[in-house]
């Protein structure tokens, strides 16, 4: 197999191989350490998505019929073959999207888990079996795969997110066309060539690259059955609108401000290093960071001094180095993050760190910014209201607690927050009262285990699905009633009434 992050031009994969497709834009694809375009990647069209469908939608009756043992065997292979080849896929990861090797090598290991999780198929593609419902009368249901299912993925974990849904929907019998972030394309041919490597028929996992053209070419495709979108919340809503009003069953996962409450009894010091390692791992460029602290008056000082403290020890620079953090993914992402930290001085807050004093373990003309801590930010301010996707840790100062939850439920956002307290009644009213998809209790970035589902509330999730877990095999299924009678004499005779059971 190509590594395809050696290549000149990231292709399409359709049907089992690399292809060109007809568009003829590309779009650079930077390593975002070195500030310079490695390679290029195609943006496909709407026909070319139709290439891409097609190929998928005529793979389906096969898939869709083999059986629980074939995609069973095939995903043992491909967890195998993941497993023995993910440093590979780590320096992919690195080369473009930034993360330092280490984060890149915990994604990887998150889509393992879902892949592992995704082994159980056997068992939660069961259906249930009711014998004797009514009088010589048996009632079964099965779950069967919905279709071609659309996959649209963001740049900020280029092989995890894709991995939260590809092995559920192919372990239920569907086929795929993937659409990667166009910032970091090559991991996902990576993975659809690894799957090729594991067995999958040509044209059950297909990628087609692109942005917005070849999205909506999916969200409207008549063979699209179902879409799984994650990416920022504007563009969550407009799918999950065009989708559904296409006729598709959605789940458009949107993006997040997470809060983590720390109460006067909470230890600080892990407070503090959980503040650090929430905010700033993968250069705050999480769905789950933490970006906000909200700190009780009497010990936010306190907190405040401890968190800065341990951000002088971080290495900030390229991620092959052995750095903490990494670049941010682009030159105009890093540049709209930075103006937040003009837009915080204005708003009359605190810089306490200026990430962007910091000392670069890297090439200059790298996409840097470092740690940055603001405190006394005010809620009014455009510093706590947006989500930023970078390396600012903004500290919102509250009286106590029933204050600290009105700011958490005031959010449009719902995905994550955690309380940090060493007090079980006050985390428990908070796991309560909180209007948030995902509650860290002492633990500052609660993304379930994979037998759990992931998803937030509000503004943070569209649909009724949440990825992974027994959501993934539900949103990933549609479910038969079979009510069934094998008919022996004692059933004759005329009835006109509704059917009842006897
Ligand atoms: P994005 O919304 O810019 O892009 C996401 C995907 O949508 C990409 O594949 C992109 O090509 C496509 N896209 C971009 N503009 C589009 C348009 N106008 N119409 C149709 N499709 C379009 O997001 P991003 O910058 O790649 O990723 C960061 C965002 O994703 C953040 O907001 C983050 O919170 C969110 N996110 C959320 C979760 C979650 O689980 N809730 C997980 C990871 C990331």
């Amino acid at each position: 197999m190509t590594n395809p992050a050696t290549t000149d031009i990231v292709d399409h994969w359709v049907d089992g191989k690399p292809w060109t497709g007809e568009s003829t834009r590309t779009a650079p694809v930077f390593d975002p350490a070195l500030g310079i375009a490695q390679r290029s990647v195609r943006m496909a069209t709407g026909e070319d998505v139709g290439v891409a469908v097609a190929a998928a939608a005529a793979a389906l009756p096969a898939w869709a019929d083999s059986s629980v043992a074939t995609r069973h065997r095939f995903l043992l292979d491909f967890r195998e073959l993941l497993n023995a080849r993910k440093d590979e896929l780590a320096s992919i990861l690195t080369a473009e999207h930034g993360k330092v090797l280490a984060d890149a090598a915990g994604e990887i290991a998150r889509g393992l888990e879902v892949v592992e999780f995704a082994l159980s198929m056997p068992h939660l593609l069961k259906g249930e079996f009711s014998q004797n419902a009514s009088t010589g009368i048996d009632v079964y249901s099965v779950r069967e795969p919905v279709g071609v299912v659309g996959i649209v993925s963001p740049f900020n974990f280029p092989a995890m997110v894709p991995l939260w849904f590809f092995p559920i929907a192919i372990a239920a019998g569907n086929t795929v066309v993937l659409k990667p972030s166009e910032k970091d394309p090559s991991a996902a041919n990576w993975l659809a060539a690894l799957a090729a490597d594991a067995g999958l028929p040509a044209g059950v996992l297909n990628v087609v690259h692109g942005d917005k053209e070849a999205v909506d070419a999916l969200l409207t495709h008549p063979q699209v059955a179902a879409i799984s979108f994650v990416g920022s919340t504007p563009i969550a809503e407009h799918v999950y609108r065009t989708a559904t009003a296409h006729g598709k069953r959605v789940q458009a996962l949107g993006g997040a401000k997470n809060h983590m409450l720390v109460l006067p009894d909470a230890d600080l010091d892990l407070a503090a290093d959980a503040a650090v390692n929430a905010g700033f791992g993968s250069a705050g460029e999480r769905c789950m960071a933490v970006s906000v602290v909200l700190a009780v008056d009497s010990i936010a000082d306190d907190l405040v001094a401890r968190v800065a403290a341990r951000m002088t020890g971080l290495r900030t620079g390229d991620g092959r180095r052995g750095c903490d953090m990494g670049p941010l993914i682009t030159r105009e992402h890093r540049d709209r993050v930075a103006g937040y930290l003009d837009t915080a001085v204005a708003d009359r807050a605190r810089l306490v760190v200026d990430g962007r004093d910091s000392a670069v373990d890297g090439d200059p003309n790298g996409f840097w910014l470092g740690p940055t801590l603001i405190d006394r930010v005010p809620i009014t301010s455009a510093v706590y209201r947006d989500e930023i996707f970078g390396p600012v840790l903004s500290v919102v100062r509250v009286e106590g607690f029933e204050h600290a939850v009105e700011i958490v439920n005031a959010s449009p956002y719902g995905n994550g927050t955690a309380i940090f307290t060493n007090d079980g009644g006050a985390a428990r009213r908070f796991q309560r009262q909180v209007h948030v998809g995902m509650i860290g209790v002492n633990v500052p970035i609660p993304v379930p285990v994979a037998y759990h589902s992931f998803g937030g509330w509000k503004a943070s999730l569209f649909g009724d699905a949440k990825a992974y877990g027994p959501n993934g095999f539900a949103f990933f299924t549609r479910e038969k009633a079979i009510t069934s009678r094998w008919l022996d004499p004692s059933h004759g005779g005329i009835d006109l009434g509704f059917p009842r059971n006897r």
